[in-house]
């Protein structure tokens, strides 16, 4: 496997051979490790010393069930930290197809001229992306599949990366050429804006499926996972209802975050639940579908296309995290309403999470009432027009609270909360707070934890596992609901890792790479300047009682603070 690397001023590439302290790393880790070696911490995160780096997972290659996933990273130009998000679809199967270990963009463009990267078996090309800009990420889509055919894959960003906004995300293609899949968090979408490039055409025609050292013993590990997922009680509940699964418990544990995180119990729960939502789409019918796969080889298949009343598609995927965002935290109960809010967010390459939580900041200063689906749109057509309001609401909830005077802004190190109130969900409130990354439930969630959610002293271990493990799968490429699999059948990952690459590795590898990433990303977010004061929720949320619960943020600090002391270890 190869680093490719891309110089976007002098438009050109170059392939080298990959350094064997970067080989048993992936995915997350890998961006990690990169980050540390190659990028100034305390450089602009738009200027020409970030790099953004694209990395497939450890497991990525050979369509392992929900196994294919592909992080994105660099220094955060949300956050001004670490940033890894990662994505399905069919991204890390292709570059990995094309013998791809990590493919980096340096440097800056000394013009404004736009350009594709088309990467394929004959190295990386720069083409003119003229005709595309200014164009939403649905029909920039269309027009590159036209051109370079339907067996390519896509990495593209919409207007909002372009504009270089700090909630816009990277869009990819899932196996059904749709651009939905998106790395959603920490602006990496305008770090790709930054680089002059709208689109990267992966086109893995002439590529092969990577080596694998002992085939019997990796077909016989992948049974048994395969199998484990297959008899994990999750996997079905995932298939049915998707990650739109949640809002039942979320609420019930009363952490559905409701009217910008004013409550934790959303009166509208039943018109938005996954169970609802099943139900419209069978009746429905037409082109819609409650379950469906993003990549190919998932058996889970938690994603959905999500159609009108004639059936049409609106969206694809409607995912639990757009429903909290986009629904109950701006009052709104209405489906379809949330469907189409997603679209144009898709279509402007904009992360849903950190736009729901920006509207709903918006809602608090007057500029919404909640529940009026209507304003909601009209809103998102202010971020489509570029207009002073639009900017500050594609900028993210953080912006938009301190340019409306908002002091009641559910974000941490800079990144907007996910769908789990952190008053009624410690656990998921101490993972927000410590994690690198910023406020991310994918980067440590809880709530399937059987303990009382509310007891403040037992969460930061429960986080600190969580973490650990979400590093280590991140790492692996490994979709969170893959997990499941692996957490019935843990050596499956030590023997599939080893009949793959003939590493002996130990059993407890996904710890110690989970291990490894956190300390890598905590190191790298020193040197930009973080300290402990930055990992701590919002000091509202300490003092402001949640109904129905009535609880605070009351984890002690002490506990936020000591979570990852045994990994720190200066890496000069
Ligand atoms: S479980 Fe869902 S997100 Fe994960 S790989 Fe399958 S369809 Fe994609």
């Amino acid at each position: 496997m190869q680093v490719w690397r891309v110089n976007t001023r002098q438009k050109n590439d170059t392939i080298e051979a990959c350094p064997q302290s970067w080989e048993r790393l992936g995915g997350r880790g890998l961006v990690a490790r990169i980050l540390l070696d190659e990028v100034k911490p305390d450089c602009d995160a738009l200027g020409k010393y970030n790099k953004l780096i694209l990395a497939p997972g450890l497991l990525v290659g050979h369509k392992l069930s929900s196994c294919d996933r592909i992080s994105f990273g660099g220094k955060s130009p949300l956050t001004g930290g670490v940033k890894e998000a990662n994505a399905g679809g069919i991204t890390a199967l292709n570059l990995v197809s094309l013998g791809i270990k990590a493919l980096i963009l340096e440097d800056l463009p000394e013009d404004d001229k736009w350009f594709i990267l088309h990467i394929s078996k004959s190295g990386v090309r720069f083409e003119s992306a003229d005709d595309l800009i200014g164009l939403g990420v649905y029909q920039s889509t269309e027009i590159l599949l036209n051109r370079y055919g339907k067996h390519v894959s896509l990495a593209l960003i919409g207007p909002c990366g372009e504009r270089q906004y700090l909630a816009a995300g990277i869009m990819n293609l899932d196996k059904d050429q749709n651009p939905s899949r998106i790395a959603a968090r920490g602006g990496l979408g305008a770090l790709m804006g930054s680089k002059k490039i709208k689109a990267m055409v992966i086109d893995a025609q002439q590529g092969e499926k990577p080596p694998i050292l002992d085939a019997e013993r990796y077909k016989q590990a992948q049974k048994t996972f395969t199998q484990a997922l297959k008899d994990h009680p999750q996997t079905k509940i995932y298939h049915d209802y998707g990650t739109n699964a949640m809002p039942g418990m979320s609420d019930g544990f009363g952490g559905m975050p409701t009217r910008n995180f004013s409550a934790g119990h959303f009166e509208g729960l039943e018109k938005i639940r996954g169970e609802t939502m099943r139900e419209m789409l069978i009746e429905r019918d037409g082109e819609g579908k409650p379950s469906h796969a993003c990549m190919p080889g998932c058996i889970i298949q938690c994603s959905n296309v999500y159609a009108d009343e004639n059936g049409k598609t609106i969206v694809s995927p409607l995912e639990y995290e757009t429903v909290g965002l986009l629904g109950a935290n701006l009052g709104i109960d209405d489906l379809d309403t949330i469907a189409r809010l997603n679209w144009e967010c898709n279509d402007l390459g904009l992360d849903t999470i950190d736009t729901g939580a920006a509207l709903g900041v918006a809602a608090e200063a007057g500029l919404l009432k909640f529940g009026d689906g209507k304003r909601a749109l009209e809103l998102i057509h202010e971020i489509r027009q570029n207009t002073i309001l639009g900017r500050v609401l594609g900028n993210g909830a953080a912006i938009a609270g301190k340019v409306l005077g908002v002091t009641h802004v559910p974000v941490v190190k800079g990144q907007a909360m996910s769908a789990y109130e952190p008053r009624a969900i410690k656990g998921t409130g101490v993972t927000y707070a410590t994690s690198p990354q910023g406020a991310d439930h994918t980067a440590g969630l809880t709530i399937r934890a059987k303990v009382n959610h509310l007891d403040p002293s037992i969460q930061a271990n429960i986080s600190r596992n969580a973490q650990i493990n979400m590093a280590g799968y991140d790492s692996l490429g490994a979709c969170i609901f893959a997990g499941n699999g692996f957490a019935s059948a843990p050596q499956t990952i030590k023997e599939l890792i080893t009949a793959r690459y003939g590493w002996e590795v130990s059993d407890n590898f996904l710890e110690v790479l989970g291990k490894e990433t956190i300390r890598l990303e905590k190191e790298f977010n020193r040197r930009a300047g973080f300290t402990s004061a930055h990992d701590r929720i919002p000091e509202w949320m300490t003092r402001e009682p949640l109904p129905p619960n009535q609880s605070v943020f009351d984890v002690p600090e002490r506990d936020l603070d000591n979570i990852f002391e045994d990994l720190i270890q200066k890496d000069e």
